[in-house]
């Protein structure tokens, strides 16, 4: 049986921890042998492991896998409360609240005073190729984005080009499924190659 905990202590001298076990809400010793990853490991790490009964008659985790590493997780609560802008309605640090229409994002605005932050084009990709801005493909299209091309000055500015361009091209291939097949194919390819 699989169980998951996260780290609570280890002491690389001695080469042993504890891990505490979400599903019986215990600590459980661990021992450096039966961790089966690359990485040292470090307070907070989140991992699945098996129980197993030692020597002594007590519990301990073997089989360790490392789930997200305490690293992880403070870089995730980082970019979270990065998202937090100052609001030029009333000036307050607010996390935008983001408005859909039909699934796809219109607009984000300030979740105290409703002043409008930004406004979003349309993403032809989302909106005319397959249709659904929450479809798999489009999201991994996002991560690529937010992941890849928002990371460097090269990869913003065809972002922002392609905002600037692709509602036009949206309504033009919109309806056209002639079009739309063929873009499609060649996005998924692609999609195919960033997966990597
Ligand atoms: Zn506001």
């Amino acid at each position: 049986m699989q169980k998951k905990g996260t780290i609570k202590f280890y002491n690389s001298e001695k080469g042993f921890g504890f891990i505490f076990c979400e599903d019986n809400k215990e600590d459980v010793y661990f021992h450096i042998n039966d961790w089966k990853n690359g990485s040292v490991p470090n307070g907070n790490d989140d991992v699945e492991f098996e129980l197993s009964t030692s020597q002594n008659g007590k519990s301990k985790a073997i089989n360790i896998s490392l789930l997200k590493s305490a690293n992880d997780k403070r870089q995730e609560s980082y970019s979270r409360n990065d998202d937090r802008v100052i609001c030029h309605g009333c000036g307050k640090r607010i996390v935008p609240r983001i408005i859909t229409f039909k699934g796809s994002p219109t607009k984000s605005i300030c979740p105290y005073c409703a002043a409008e932050i930004k406004k979003f084009s349309a993403c032809f990709i989302a909106t005319a190729v397959y249709e659904d801005y929450n479809h798999p493909q489009v999201m991994k299209l996002r991560e690529f984005r937010d992941n890849h091309l928002l990371t460097n000055k090269l990869g913003i500015k065809f972002v922002n080009v392609y905002y600037k361009y692709s509602p036009k091209f949206a309504d033009y291939v919109k309806g056209k499924k002639i079009l739309a097949y063929p873009i499609k194919k060649l996005l998924d390819g692609f999609i195919y190659i960033i997966k990597k």
